[in-house]
């Protein structure tokens, strides 16, 4: 039968509440993604906002850069609402937040966390100041924020303090070593005067994100020990393609074994024109192929090889992939549990058969010189044997009629349905 996910251990932090979403304590790691539409152009931002938490980003983080877009996020807020969506909207804040969020009161209300850099707040005397201004406006409205540190807009004061300390040492530290802990006292102090100011050790979550792999990772493994804030885990500029993908995963795969991170998000440079959804889509597989999350049915696939007659069962595990998630939004509502389905499309009889019994339900089809059958295994038991053109039509009804039959629906019809 199935493999079952393994439960791995997680480290112990508080649980900060943002919207309906909670992030920390004992919940399951939340997926996140970040708009790249400007934000003061409404239409664009709220078909995004929407294509994003359809595909199942949990939080969705827009720009909030100028007064236009400040003056956009109430009515993004209220468009989304009238399609039925509530999906936590972040706000992005660099340079002029405490600007904008004092003359936008109704933006400070329709965002439900702000996320602030504390490079990039202000610089000198100015930057306590407008630091406080933000978290008290935060206070106010009770949003949680958080703290994002990023490498590539590291306090340069806060850096150069540490490095001239390390430069007196009989031994000093490695600068790579020094950056890191600049990281990750910067995280911590604005954690500190935030909660002086006072908002509360529940409304914080820390980032201390890096562009590269090891430096993620050895950032993240000294500051997990350090506090018990929420961690918010990203690779920042991971880059584009697979490239951005491998990176993320290797980075993150590493923290989340060891429990570190409980929002993650996966910053990939889209192809122009590509679709923003992929992000979210990585940051799920990379979840469900760790066995921490279920999203979306997986399909196992061998890779083919000399022993595949045709490139058929590279369509059709394509397809039923395809398939699956085009049935996600309404089974996800009907079927509790779906998610965690597995479909095995394998291409001879070398591993179809074994592979197949391993899934819920598994397809092997005819490699070279095989008889021109494809049996179908039900639950570890061989049910059907399809031939003929329409192998790929009665296996696709077959994983439909599998799900009605396996997984309790719900009784009421979900929203698509319910506005069609
Ligand atoms: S299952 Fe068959 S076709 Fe697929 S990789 Fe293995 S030997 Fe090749």
């Amino acid at each position: 039968m199935s493999r079952r996910p393994s439960s791995l251990p997680r480290r112990p932090c508080v649980a900060v509440r943002i919207g309906k979403i909670t992030v920390g304590g004992d919940t399951p790691i939340v997926v996140q993604s970040m708009t790249n539409t400007d934000t003061a152009d409404v239409k664009a931002t709220v078909a995004q906002v929407a294509a994003l938490a359809q595909a199942g980003s949990e939080l969705v983080r827009i720009t909030v850069n100028t007064e236009d877009a400040a003056a956009a996020v109430p009515v993004i807020r209220e468009q989304l609402a009238a399609r039925g969506m509530s999906v936590p909207l972040i706000g992005d804040f660099h340079f002029n937040g405490h600007r904008l969020l004092s003359k936008y009161p109704a933006c400070a209300e329709a965002l439900d966390k702000y996320r602030i850099n504390p490079g990039n707040v202000g610089r000198g005397k100015k930057k306590d100041e407008q630091f406080a201004t933000i978290v008290e406006i935060a206070c106010r409205h009770d949003k949680p924020v958080r703290i994002g540190v990023n490498w590539g807009s590291l306090d340069q004061a806060l850096a150069a303090r540490l490095m001239d300390d390390n430069a007196r040492l009989p031994a000093p530290q490695s600068a790579d070593a020094v950056m890191h802990e600049a990281m990750i006292l910067s995280a911590l102090e604005s954690a500190r005067r935030a909660e002086e100011i006072g908002l509360g050790h529940d409304r914080i979550i820390l980032s201390v994100k890096m562009s590269g792999v090891q430096d993620l990772i050895a950032v993240y493994r000294k500051l997990a020990v350090r506090c018990d804030y929420p961690l918010h885990l990203g690779l920042t500029e991971a880059g584009m393609g697979s490239k951005g993908i491998v990176a993320s995963t290797a980075a993150l795969a590493v923290l989340l074994q060891e429990g570190v991170g409980d929002t993650i998000r996966i910053s990939l440079t889209p192809e122009p024109g590509g679709d923003r959804t992929q992000e979210v889509l990585v940051a799920q597989e990379i979840l469900q192929a760790m066995g921490l999350r279920s999203f979306t049915p997986q399909v196992t696939a061998c890779p083919g090889c000399g022993r595949t007659s045709s490139d058929y069962f590279q369509h059709l595990a394509q397809n039923i992939q395809a398939y699956l998630r085009q049935q996600m939004p309404i089974w996800r509502e009907r079927y509790p549990g779906v998610e965690a389905l597995k479909v095995a499309v394998m291409g001879c009889v070398v591993n179809g058969p074994g592979e197949s019994k391993q899934a819920h339900i598994g397809i092997s089809l005819p490699g070279t010189g095989e008889i021109p059958v494809a049996p179908v295994y039900v639950d570890g038991e061989k049910t059907v044997t399809l031939k003929g053109d329409g192998i790929a039509a009665e296996f696709q009804q077959l994983v439909a009629d599998y799900v009605v039959r396996h997984y309790t629906p719900h009784s009421n019809p979900p929203l698509e349905e319910m506005k069609s």
